[in-house]
């Protein structure tokens, strides 16, 4: 094996050659070289996502293959990429290139492509021994995001064993890992104590303060956003020069509070002396996931002189992206976080305290240039009784039903056994089990169906995925494919922040949904979809009807994308079925097959309740063309839950008690404490240990309990 050249360096612009990464290159690019893993680890901001894979790739790596660098968060991939882009003097898509669910933004001279971990996760599906690269980095490893340590596991796994590194390469696959926290011992471990390459930093002092407001009675409510304006505020206008970064949860949160600042701003210059430049003028700028890209560039770039910029935003600010200047850090304390509800047994988005990590990596965000202030609005009791040591990882958190999925097809049939850096408890797995095994994913020995190779070609939640395999199997695909599109696009609906006018886009709403014929909040999706793209002014239309134009335009393409993988399996064996029902009722029969765990019938006035084993109190959501008509409905599917004093279920459409009949014993048929003690006998027989593991068992043990 030929070694790749190590060339000389020239090019950097001089912001790069200041990050504490440059002085480390040569040592780097050898240690990636010299070594199938490697762990690389730095403080948030040394330069290693936008740095390191351009050193590679002047090492001359990218003759060997392609340079993969993964992030959990797609925003993060999009702008770290324009960067790389920007830096290496490229237009983005070419040799530097991105890609992320439903937006690939890579060309055939694409060799330094950032992408979520999901994405990749796909790629190792397709191509296990993933033969297009020379390089695979796996970023954010310190954000435990649920891809990225399946990724790890699955690397772990796969290229371990030198002789299958090499197989059919001319150079062997390396792996690097970079994580922002000094965990490095462990993943080292995990990696066969491979070699640990500490990027050495240097940050300055950050003196944080609790406030008085927040208290651990103030989850439930938003009182903090109202709280870290006034603290943002306070800090404009008795601080020393230096930009300020808040952190919130979520876009509309975002959004109010950027509101709030620019009111409080707008008569900033009545009340002080305008020549002043700590008050004469405070740039607001919002950031968050969903955000248009361009306006995210705004982000990165210095405020005008005399101008303080003030960063309102989510999570991704933490560690995902770095903005230079941050002098004062105002932390709310919480963060919107993916987990897994046992009171409603689906995984809900909510809003929860963060860690004490996390506060901590929130705070060092103030000391990379000078010494900083962090200004934390909770109490000190908040922070003793309400925040965890450390975040838990997804893995331990989330549904596993996708990810199971993944690692059955792709041969990883003892999924209990899978080397996890961290394992999720035994029941998450057997739960994930059970439901693909509801879905027909899998057989009763485990097994990947033929349905289950299907399911996994889509990006999609399982239970769509079901729905859509069963409107194209009876030919009816146009029906599912935009309501798919709809349900996977961020919020479609426009919801002004003004009284008036929100009454003005409810009506528009409303209307939209009574042209439906039947109030049914999926056929509403689909209708909306039809209408504008059959418009002849699609926008105007959505501004019409009180609709984001951006998300139906990013719905449009999402069909298309889901309709082209439609398209390549039905040219393999693909099911054929035939439909003798009313025609009317069939896009909601084919719902029913994949959201028969998320089926509610009324119980009394307007309360609901789940069949999903679970029996839980649930109610309309107000947003829903069903809300105020409950006493005309009786069973009804919904898509996903919300939780707050309440769990509301949101979009939602009738059906008959006939069209789940057959599916629904199959949620009863076995519980996953049982499962699991199941799960946990010794395996003794070698016979039985060939071919059946633990899992297949007690999934055997689960069919036969249905013929009982
Ligand atoms: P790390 O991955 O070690 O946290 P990064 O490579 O993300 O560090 O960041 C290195 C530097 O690049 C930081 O100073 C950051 O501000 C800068 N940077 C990253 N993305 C952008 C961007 N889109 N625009 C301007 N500067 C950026
Ligand atoms: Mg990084």
């Amino acid at each position: 094996l030929t070694s790749p050249p190590i060339e000389t360096w020239d090019s950097e612009d001089s912001e790069s050659k200041q990050l504490p990464i440059y002085q480390h290159r040569n040592k780097l690019t050898q240690a990636v070289k010299n070594s199938p893993f490697l762990v690389v680890t730095g403080e948030t901001g040394s330069g290693k996502t936008t740095q390191l894979p351009q050193y590679l790739h002047r090492a001359g790596f990218c003759k060997y293959g392609k340079i993969a660098i993964t992030q959990p968060r797609r925003v993060a991939a999009i702008t770290v990429a324009q960067r790389v882009a920007q830096e290496m003097r490229c237009p983005l898509g070419r040799e530097v290139g991105y890609q992320v669910r439903f937006d690939d933004c890579t060309s055939q001279d694409t060799v330094v492509k950032y992408m979520t971990d999901g994405c990749l996760l796909r790629e190792v599906l397709a191509d296990p021994g993933l033969s297009q690269y020379s390089v695979v980095i796996l970023d954010e490893i310190h954000e435990r995001s649920l891809n990225t340590d399946i990724l790890l596991g699955l690397l772990k796994k796969i290229f371990s064993n030198p002789a299958k590194a090499t197989k059919g390469r001319a150079f062997p696959l390396k792996v690097v890992v970079m994580s922002a926290t000094l965990e490095s011992d462990k993943l080292s471990s995990f990696l066969g104590d491979c070699p640990v390459f500490a990027i050495p930093g240097r940050t300055f002092p950050v003196t944080c303060t609790f406030g008085s407001a927040i208290g651990p009675k103030d989850i439930e409510s938003t009182a903090y956003v109202k709280e870290v304006v006034k603290m943002a505020f306070d800090v404009h206008t008795s601080e020393v020069a230096g930009d300020i970064l808040v952190f919130l949860t979520g876009q509309s949160e975002i959004e109010r509070a950027c509101d709030l600042l620019f009111e409080k701003a707008e008569t900033v210059d009545y009340r002080f002396d305008v020549q002043d430049p700590t008050v004469e003028g405070l740039l607001i700028l919002p950031l968050y996931g969903s955000m248009p890209t361009d306006q995210q560039r705004q982000i990165f770039q210095p405020p005008p002189p005399g101008i303080r910029k003030c960063v309102v935003a989510t999570n991704i600010a933490a560690t995902s992206l770095t903005i230079n200047g941050i002098k004062y850090i105002i932390d709310s304390g919480f963060v919107k976080q993916l987990n897994h509800n046992s009171r409603v047994g689906m995984d809900i988005l909510e809003v929860v305290p963060i860690s004490k990590s996390e506060a901590q990596q929130r705070a060092g965000r103030a000391g990379r240039i000078s010494a900083g202030k962090c200004f934390r609005i909770y109490t000190k009791e908040f922070w003793e009784k309400s925040m965890p040591e450390y975040t838990i990882p997804e893995i331990q958190r989330t549904s596993l039903t996708a990810v199971v999925l993944t690692l059955k097809c792709l041969g990883v049939n003892d999924v209990i056994s899978f080397p996890y850096l961290d394992r999720p408890e035994e029941r998450f797995i057997l739960e994930a089990l059970k439901q693909l095994y509801q879905f027909d994913a899998i057989d009763r020995r485990g097994r990947v169906t033929q349905l289950g190779e299907l399911m996994v070609e889509f990006p999609l939640h399982p239970g769509l995925t079901r729905s859509l395999l069963k409107a194209a199997s009876l030919g009816c695909q146009d029906l599912l494919l935009p309501v798919a599109a709809m349900l996977s696009v961020e919020n479609i609906f426009i919801r002004p922040g003004r009284p008036e006018k929100q009454k003005e886009a409810d009506k528009k709403h409303r209307g939209l949904a009574t042209r439906v014929g039947s109030m049914n909040d999926f056929a509403t999706l689909l209708s909306i979809f039809q209408s504008c793209k059959s418009s002849d002014r699609p926008s105007a239309w959505c501004k019409e009807n009180w609709i984001h134009w951006r998300a139906l335009k990013s719905a449009f393409s999402v069909e298309t994308q889901l309709r082209e993988i439609l398209l390549r399996l039905q040219q393999r064996n693909f099911p054929v079925e035939t439909f003798d029902g009313n025609k009317s009722e069939l896009l909601r029969q084919c719902l029913c097959t994949g959201y028969f765990t998320n089926v509610a019938r009324r119980s009394m006035g307007k309360v609901f309740c789940t069949m999903d084993g679970h029996g839980s109190m649930v109610h309309i959501h107000p947003s829903s063309s069903l809300f105020d008509q409950e006493a005309e409905l009786n069973w009804v599917i919904f898509h996903d839950v919300l939780v707050t004093s309440r769990v509301y279920i949101r979009t939602v459409c009738p059906i008959r008690y006939e069209w789940v009949k057959d599916l629904l014993p199959k949620l009863h048929e076995v519980d996953v404490y049982e499962l699991s003690s199941v799960a946990r006998e010794e395996v003794t027989d070698k016979e039985m240990k060939k071919w059946e593991t633990r899992e297949a068992r007690f999934l055997l043990r689960m069919s036969q309990k249905k013929l009982e």
